[in-house]
């Protein structure tokens, strides 16, 4: 029953498109991939995805959090859908940390975002959330956000010395934790 997503990878028009927003959001074929979205990050065991990864280029994502070796100090939150995202205020500062992209495989960069967001966006149910994300959650929120925008993490990147392959990456920060 689960549907089988393929993840575009970087250098996909598709990932560089602005992504439509959702008008019809209790309509049943959208919902039904909803849930197959859903399906599949619990299945994956991302901490998120975003619609355009899939090829579906409309203004939603998944949001999810849970600690792992490469996130220790992630928290525990369940899969949930963020629909029409926007941040309506954020932050005076940022703070660079470790990001990866199922779309830029083997890939690691230090990525500026802001300590916290304020975001106003829709639930698979249609009601509207206003509420503020700090940490961790703040940033799959941004980098989620910069999908359905055309960006990548790599955009915000301030500098390549702040890009690292995945089995360096593994071996000089990952290891340094545990
Ligand atoms: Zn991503």
């Amino acid at each position: 029953m689960s549907e089988i997503f393929e993840i575009l990878q970087l250098g996909h028009p598709l990932l560089r498109q602005t992504a439509e927003p959702i008008v019809a959001i209790s309509e049943s074929s959208f919902q039904s991939q909803l849930d197959a979205l859903l399906e599949f990050v619990l299945a994956r065991g991302g901490m998120g995805i975003a619609a355009p990864q899939v090829g579906i280029s409309q203004q939603f994502f998944i949001l999810s959090s849970h600690p792992n070796a490469r996130y220790p100090y992630a928290p525990q939150v369940e899969p949930f859908v963020v629909i029409n995202p926007v941040i309506t205020s954020s932050s005076a500062t940022q703070t660079k940390d470790w990001e990866g992209c199922l779309s830029l495989p083997g890939i690691r960069a230090l990525v500026p975002r802001f300590d916290y967001v304020d975001v106003r966006y829709q639930t698979h149910l249609g009601e509207t959330i206003e509420t503020r994300y700090e940490g961790f959650l703040a940033r799959v929120f941004q980098h989620e956000l910069d999908h359905l925008h055309g960006k990548v993490f790599l955009d915000r990147v301030e500098t390549t010395l702040d890009v690292m392959m995945e089995q360096e990456w593994q071996r000089q920060i990952v290891s340094q934790r545990s």
